[in-house]
């Protein structure tokens, strides 16, 4: 058997963690199994649905790296084949059309509430043939009304629900259009589907969706309803807790490597292990090692994987990830260093890639202005002399590289018979305008001979300026 999974988000929202994590599971199911992995789009509810967050959703899979084998289908141009279906089940007495105006309904419904029952449909129109002319109707599935159905769950085991439990659900509203609950099945059928990973707030359809697949002698996929995702205050992850959409993650400046190894954590494990290259991901991945219990969110986790996969990943994948951000702050990367090798000397000093470019940018155009505070500390008369005579000494450099440049510094401190530090700082300030930066050596490498000479007349100016004043 190929097995065949399904991510079948509904767009009406963006893709937040919690359906990137369904997704993730589902396509690591897949790919740990040799078998296909289909994006399905749910998009029957017209009203809720829009083209932003098809847009959204899709833009989300493919920064997360989740490629689908077959798809994206949608519903909607589907409603032929809905339709097609429920005429079979028409023909063969497995649904029948249920004349009940609403009102009715409701007030059938209201006076089993008034006696504490539960309110459901008395099957009014279930056994009728006197169909009236001309009335609207909807269509309802016949759900067996004895025995049971038992949903095969990797997560929670096995699930039985009694069918009386179950009402005659409407396959095809008034209106004409198809519900919900039919057309995942009818997808779930036509697409080979055999595991359906999806959130436990589908738990409630399964058995449903069962008695369809079984009056269409369809097979029955297995199941693995994943729990949710809690806050890190214990409370059903929302909006309130910040960045929920995926591609607010990359905004923030995270790599999909970290989310991914992030999400993949949250509610399944493998012994204590915490860090999972995809390779990893998908040969221990197992349904059934996924928990029952909710998952917390734990924004500083997420963090320290984001700082990992920067230090661990070649740079040069780093940098694919982190040119957007460079681009985002105006930074223009055509001239300057490759930004591979700004990632190689930054990865180890930034949170994340945001982070990244804030603090690259005087490897990439002349700062503005000083850092105040670092100017104040280390621009000083007494550095005038260091600064001088360090800017010779890396005149002079033949070969512009980091031995090199490392002895030119110390040869200038040892010149002047002081301390690495009282050229090192100076020579800081001087050439990224502030007090924070990769060893010196690293650092002027990146840049061109010329910009250091030209970054310490600068500093030396700042400096005559203030002895003047
Ligand atoms: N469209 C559903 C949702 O977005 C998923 C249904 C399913 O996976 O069966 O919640």
């Amino acid at each position: 058997m190929t097995v065949v999974t399904r991510f079948a988000p509904s767009p009406t929202g963006f893709l937040h963690v919690g359906g990137a994590r369904t997704a993730l599971y589902s396509w690591l199911y897949a790919k740990s199994q040799g078998g296909k992995f289909i994006l399905r789009i749910e998009d029957t509810d017209i009203e809720r649905s829009t083209q932003e967050a098809i847009d959204a959703i899709l833009e989300g899979m493919e920064w997360l790296g989740l490629v689908w084998d077959d798809g994206p289908y949608y519903q909607t141009q589907r409603f032929e084949r809905y339709n097609e279906v429920i005429e079979q089940l028409l023909a063969e007495g497995k649904a029948y059309k249920c004349f009940l105006p609403a009102a009715e309904l409701d007030a059938i419904r209201e006076e089993q509430m008034s006696k504490g029952e539960k309110p459901r449909y008395p099957g009014t129109w279930r056994d009728r043939t006197d169909h009236p002319q001309d009335q609207p109707f909807a269509i309802r599935f016949k759900t067996p009304q004895t025995g049971s159905v038992v949903v095969k769950d990797h997560i929670r085991g096995n699930i039985e629900i009694a069918n009386a439990e179950l009402d005659d659900l409407i396959i095809r509203r008034t209106d004409g259009v198809p519900t919900y609950n039919f057309c995942v099945v009818v997808d779930d059928w036509d697409m080979g589907i055999t595991h359906v990973v999806r959130g436990e707030d589908h738990i409630n359809n399964t058995p449903r969706q069962i008695n369809i697949l079984q009056a269409l002698s369809a097979p029955i996929p297995e199941y693995a309803h994943v729990s949710m995702i809690l806050g890190d205050d214990g409370k059903k992850l929302s909006k309130r807790h910040g960045a929920v959409s995926v591609m607010q993650y990359r905004d923030d400046g995270y790599l999909p490597q970290a989310l991914l190894n992030y999400l993949v954590r949250l509610g399944w494990s493998h012994g204590d292990q915490e860090i999972f290259s995809l390779d990893e991901m998908i040969e221990l991945f197992s349904l059934d090692a996924i928990g029952q219990s909710a998952s917390a969110f734990n924004t500083d986790k997420l963090i320290w994987l984001n700082q990992h996969y920067m230090r661990a990943l070649p740079p040069e994948v780093v940098a694919d990830y982190a040119r957007w951000h460079f681009e985002q702050q105006g930074i223009d990367l055509s001239q300057g260093p490759k930004l591979e090798d700004v990632i190689a000397v930054q990865a180890e000093r930034v949170k994340n890639l945001k982070e990244m470019a804030q603090i690259s940018r005087y490897f990439y155009e002349d700062y503005e202005a000083f850092d105040e505070s670092a100017a104040k500390k280390h621009l000083r008369p007494v550095a005038k002399e260091a600064l001088l005579l360090v800017q010779s000494k890396l005149a002079a450099i033949i070969d512009w590289n980091t031995n090199t440049i490392h002895d030119a510094i110390n040869q200038a401190a040892d010149e002047l018979g002081v301390g690495m530090g009282k050229v090192g700082m100076p020579l800081r300030v001087a050439v990224t305008g502030g007090g924070n930066s990769p060893a010196l050596d690293q650092t002027l490498n990146l840049l061109k001979p010329e910009q250091i000479e030209q970054r310490i007349s600068k500093a030396l100016e700042y400096i005559a300026i203030r002895e003047n004043s």
